[in-house]
């Protein structure tokens, strides 16, 4: 902590970007309200169970309505967590166990409801992995939900006053779902890494969000004004006019470019032909396509399809549930080509739902398409749904992870012994369906002379492959300032499978967050890169970015920054650059 005259600032991870200013509000979860325990009568035990019962159904009537605004604000990763929550509302353990509890232990409603969901979150708590601490703050949120309902006190998150900068030790995913931008700022939190389903709807929702700061000492200046910079993870307590008159400029500016960006963009025609770049969109849902099409993406780089399937357990989610699924997606993306990635289950994203043995390093264990070649059940049926779609659009296909050659054909051997099947069964596929990998382990990107015979394109996922090359975990706040883009290796790796690629006329994707910063944008194409795909929400700066930039000069300065040999060298003239250009 650095304390500038009354100023204070913090440095904390940045979890979404942007800048706000606001007053500090905090959100206590230190203690739990008090409910009362009492003992019933049996002749009571009836009215405590509807009283149970009306407060699941208020619950699920709360979640419904929260849905129905986060689809109205097109934040459709977040709706797909509250659906999570609407489907444990109907779990058995919720409904028919604690009923049976009540009858059984003749205490009155709350009081039972805490102790076994009590025990139930300590059997989470024993679950080390990212996963299981996900579902348990969904557990914890929604029972929270459910308490309020039957004990109702005056917290929750009506009663924040307009532009508050929201702290809490841990966010659950319906505070920052129930934020809306007009009235929450920002949100600031001691725990809390950058896959947390809070974490996604903040960005999602565009509001800055800083982890990894001291609850107890921000707690002191509850009340006070405070800036926060989500892209750079700096707060400033009580910043003097000067500070406060700077970030407001930059906060107006940011505002201001990207409103006039929309519009001058408007009318320009999309593709950058003279540099030949395409811009494309990273999904997780089918409302997310709306917001791609309202950027104008030119089709969707990377749809995530495990995102589709939070609610339910990986091993029953049927062929046919996915194929009308996919069908829809197809529908909704019309013409746009879309790029399907096989299920990418496993370490950070977890197994959902199955009791799968725990793993001592889920990073380096079954995850991705080595849990597919292992599981050739779920495997199947997400590849027979697939390809029946494949006929109604513009499909590609890729894998996740791929280590090496081996693995790529027996995967892909796999999806062509399926497409065989399909066709004997007399069903229509897209025969020539593209088939492409991701690059994103050392081992396929040193390889990607041999992979590029094979694979119809190459997808660079620099997320997995900057924490697999640096030895640096993605999730994990302790060593965030570690894990860096602009490394050396990064860039000669891209620079390797660019050159393979193309030696074999194949197209290299980029479809990391890497592609979602203007920052990085001339070196990518300086290196070679010529396909970009983002969050929606980035395109616009992109696009903005690409018409300041020049070929020639791309791959001059690409060259140059092959040459540097630190991180700092580069991060420094890539900023240097980034200036330049945007100061023109
Ligand atoms: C990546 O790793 O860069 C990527 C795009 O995949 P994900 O973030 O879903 O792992
Ligand atoms: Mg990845």
């Amino acid at each position: 902590m650095k304390n500038v005259d009354n100023e204070i600032h913090l440095s904390g991870t940045p979890i979404s970007d942007g800048v706000a200013i606001g007053r500090l509000y905090l959100i206590s979860q230190d203690e739990q309200p008090l409910i009362p325990e009492f003992s019933i009568e049996k002749d009571q035990v009836d009215k405590e169970i509807s009283r149970y019962r009306n407060a699941l159904s208020s619950s699920r009537e709360d979640l419904i309505q929260l849905q129905g605004f986060l689809s109205d604000e097109g934040t459709g990763e977040a709706s797909s967590i509250i659906d999570t929550h609407i489907q444990m509302l109907e779990d058995p353990f919720i409904t028919t166990f604690i009923e049976k509890k009540i009858r059984s232990q003749l205490q009155n409603t709350e009081s039972v409801f805490r102790s076994v969901m009590g025990e139930y979150e300590k059997k989470f708590v024993t679950r080390g992995d990212q996963y299981f601490q996900q579902r348990l703050i969904d557990v914890k949120d929604l029972s929270c939900r459910i308490l309020k309902h039957l004990y109702p006190t005056n917290e929750g998150t009506q009663h924040i006053p307009f532009h508050a900068v929201l702290c809490a030790k841990e966010f659950v995913p319906s505070h920052t779902a129930e934020a809306c931008v007009s009235k929450v700022s920002a949100f600031l939190s001691e725990i809390g890494g950058a896959t947390s389903h809070a974490a996604l709807i903040a960005r999602s929702k565009g509001i800055p969000f800083v982890a990894n700061l001291n609850y107890v000492k921000l707690k002191k200046h509850e009340g006070s004004l405070i800036i926060i910079d989500g892209t750079s993870g700096k707060v400033i307590v009580n910043p003097s006019g000067e500070t406060l008159k700077k970030f407001q400029q930059i906060k107006d500016g940011i505002l201001e470019d990207y409103e006039q960006l929309i519009q001058e963009l408007e009318d320009e025609p999309f593709e950058q032909a003279d540099l030949g770049v395409k811009l494309f969109a990273n999904v997780a849902n089918i409302s997310d396509i709306d917001s791609a099409n309202s950027c104008r993406a030119q089709g969707i780089g990377l749809f995530r399809t495990e995102f589709l399937f939070l609610q339910d357990n990986l091993f029953e989610i049927s062929e046919e549930e996915q194929f009308e699924i996919y069908l829809q997606v197809i529908n909704k993306a019309s013409d746009l080509p879309v790029t399907f990635r096989f299920f990418d289950f496993g370490s950070d994203k977890g197994l959902y739902g199955s009791d799968y043995p725990e793993e001592p390093n889920p990073a380096l264990g079954c995850r991705a398409t080595r849990f597919l070649l292992k599981e050739k059940v779920v495997f199947e049926r997400q590849v027979r749904a697939l390809l029946r779609a494949s006929q109604y659009g513009k499909m590609k296909l890729m894998f996740p992870l791929i280590m090496d050659l081996e693995e790529f054909n027996l995967a892909k051997n796999f999806v062509l012994n399926v497409m065989g099947q399909l066709l004997a069964e007399g069903k229509t596929v897209d025969r020539s369906i593209p088939i492409g990998c991701m690059i994103e382990v050392p081992s396929a990107a040193l390889t990607s002379d041999l992979l590029a015979g094979a694979s119809d394109f190459f997808s660079i996922g620099t997320n997995d492959l900057l924490q697999y090359t640096l030895a640096v975990d993605r999730a994990n706040p302790i060593v965030t300032d570690l894990y860096y883009p602009a490394h050396p290796s990064i860039l000669r790796l891209i620079r390797l499978i660019v050159d393979n690629a193309k030696a074999k006329g194949k197209e290299v994707y980029v479809c990391g967050e890497m592609a979602s910063s203007p920052l990085f944008v001339e070196m990518l194409l300086g290196l070679g890169i010529r396909k970009l795909s983002c969050a929606p929400r980035h395109i616009p700066w992109t696009r903005n970015m690409l018409r300041k930039i020049d070929l020639e000069d791309a791959r001059e300065f690409a060259t140059h920054l092959l040459s540097l040999s630190s991180t700092e060298m580069i991060e420094e003239a890539i900023k240097k650059r980034h200036e330049e250009l945007t100061s023109v």
